[in-house]
């Protein structure tokens, strides 16, 4: 191979596209940059060199691109999802050969990456999905990597993806994940996560604040001193940052100036979380019943109320990675991708925006039992749910009877009391439905299906 051609390709340059490129040249490879738009492939030369990153060389037309990359050629996509990336490909895959590799690196549908490894498959190219989390520092300085599909394809990166995902003390944050869409899925997975997890994070706040009564200040304090135990992550972190900071443009705090809107960027999941969204889209319509029932309560006890959130957090926050975690191990056993849920918890304890400590215990739950039914049912996990339940239901309960929605805090303890109970009322919903549909019933103390005329019995 000719040392004047690049190691790998990385075509789209906007935010993630230029910072990744910038990342890979930092660690030595040689590579090559394209975007449909050229004054971005110009931007990302300028930054390079006032980086000091020489190894990175830009390429004004698809052909020029594809043919500045040694062989077996790679390339990485990162363009807006769907049809962005269909043209992407038509426009390189006619200047590349059979053996060479397309990665998608964009918060790409699932099934998409699958017809599209099919359609490729017949010029020879190999295919990736893979997830690429961490945003636009992720992407710079070390990301969490989500790569699925032909596993060929991902020995021909490998060596690349090793150095240039986030490292943690227990290897780089990358694994293979599995076969078809499986990196996009679990990308997917893995933004429902953080997702729930930052609404956790703001149900503990609205307690705290609007029960407990507590200052931006104290709530700065709180959450740093949680930052040094079991909560210790990111977010957390971030979070006792935010409420320090003061609005430049008025008095107090800036948090406290911020419209209660969330934007949506990306795929995201988890039933909660998104119910909270779609219910206060803004301020507009919320509010109407004019009635302010999340009043401070007098005579509060604020070091236990603190203590009881910080117990309801972190037990709430172990159904949602539960809820994760099944959703992935479901969709694995559907799809025969036999993803390896413990190495997931360890590729994203770096890079990405749900690191944490956290991720390594639930590593060794996986490794402990790697068919554990629920993170819920490992012993661990178990026993720390069942110490924090009595400070979970005092949060959940005060919340409730000061009207406050805590609909995270509150989907997952019922999630945890569905496996904690023996016997469902499930019971009377299938009696229903063999009454009206005859739609039949098992047993508990006899095996088989079974039918009853119930209204000739009534
Ligand atoms: P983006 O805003 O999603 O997309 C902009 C890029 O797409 C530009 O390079 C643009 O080229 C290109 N593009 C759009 N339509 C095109 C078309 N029809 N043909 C060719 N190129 C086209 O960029 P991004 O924010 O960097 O995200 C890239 C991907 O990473 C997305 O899938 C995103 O969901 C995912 N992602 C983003 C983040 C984040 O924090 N931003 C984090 C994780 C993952 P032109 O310059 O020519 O318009």
């Amino acid at each position: 191979a000719s040392p004047a051609l690049s190691r790998i390709g990385l075509a789209g340059l906007a935010v993630m596209g230029q910072n990744l490129a910038l990342n890979i040249a930092e660690k030595g490879f040689p590579i090559s940059v394209y975007n449909r738009t050229t004054s971005k492939v110009d931007d990302t030369l300028d930054r390079a060199h006032r980086e000091g990153l020489l190894p990175l060389t830009g390429h004004y037309t698809p052909r020029d691109f594809v043919l500045s990359l040694r062989r077996p050629r790679s390339i990485i996509i990162l363009v807006k999802a769907g049809s962005p990336v269909d043209q992407t490909i038509a426009a390189l895959s006619a200047h590349m050969d059979s053996g060479d590799t397309i990665i998608d690196g964009g918060n790409e549908w699932y099934e998409n990456t699958e017809r599209r490894l099919l359609q490729v498959a017949d010029k020879g190219i190999l295919y990736l999905g893979m997830g690429v989390s961490g945003g636009e520092e992720g992407a710079r300085h070390g990301p969490s990597l989500m790569p699925g599909g032909s596993y060929q394809a991902y020995l021909n990166i490998e060596d690349i993806v090793k150095k240039v995902a986030a490292q943690v003390e227990d290897g780089p944050c990358v694994t293979y994940i599995g076969e078809g869409g499986s990196g996009n899925f679990v990308k997917m997975v893995h933004n429902g996560i953080e997702y729930g997890d930052m609404q956790l994070i703001s149900e503990a706040y609205d307690v705290l604040k609007n029960v407990g009564g507590l200052s931006n200040a104290e709530l700065g304090e709180i959450f740093s001193d949680w930052n040094r135990g079991e909560l210790e992550s990111f977010l957390i972190e971030i979070t006792a940052d935010i409420f320090r900071v003061k609005d430049e443009d008025g008095d107090g705090e800036l948090v406290d100036k911020i419209l209660d809107k969330t934007g949506m960027k990306g795929t995201v999941l988890l039933e909660c979380c998104l119910h909270a969204r779609a219910v206060h889209g803004g301020a507009d319509d919320c509010g109407l019943f004019g009635l302010q029932v999340g009043a401070v309560r007098s005579g509060i006890d604020k070091k236990r109320l603190i203590d009881d959130v910080r117990q309801a957090l972190y037990a709430s926050k172990i159904c949602s990675y539960a809820q994760g975690m099944n959703l992935l191990r479901a969709k694995s056993v559907e799809k025969g991708w036999n993803l390896n849920l413990g190495e997931l918890a360890r590729i994203w304890k770096g890079g990405c925006i749900i690191r944490a400590v956290f991720l390594d215990r639930i590593k060794k739950a996986y490794r402990r039992n790697p068919n554990l039914a629920s993170l819920v049912v490992d012993p661990e996990f178990a026993r720390e749910m069942v110490q924090r339940q009595a400070a979970w239901r005092r949060v959940v309960g005060l919340a409730i009877s000061a009207g406050i929605s805590t609909p995270g805090m509150c989907a997952s303890l019922a999630y945890f009391d569905t496996y904690r109970r023996a016997r469902l009322p499930a019971n009377l919903v299938q009696a229903q439905r063999d009454l009206f549909g005859a739609h039949t019933y098992e047993r508990i103390d006899r095996s088989g299906s079974f039918h009853t005329e119930w209204t000739k019995l009534a």
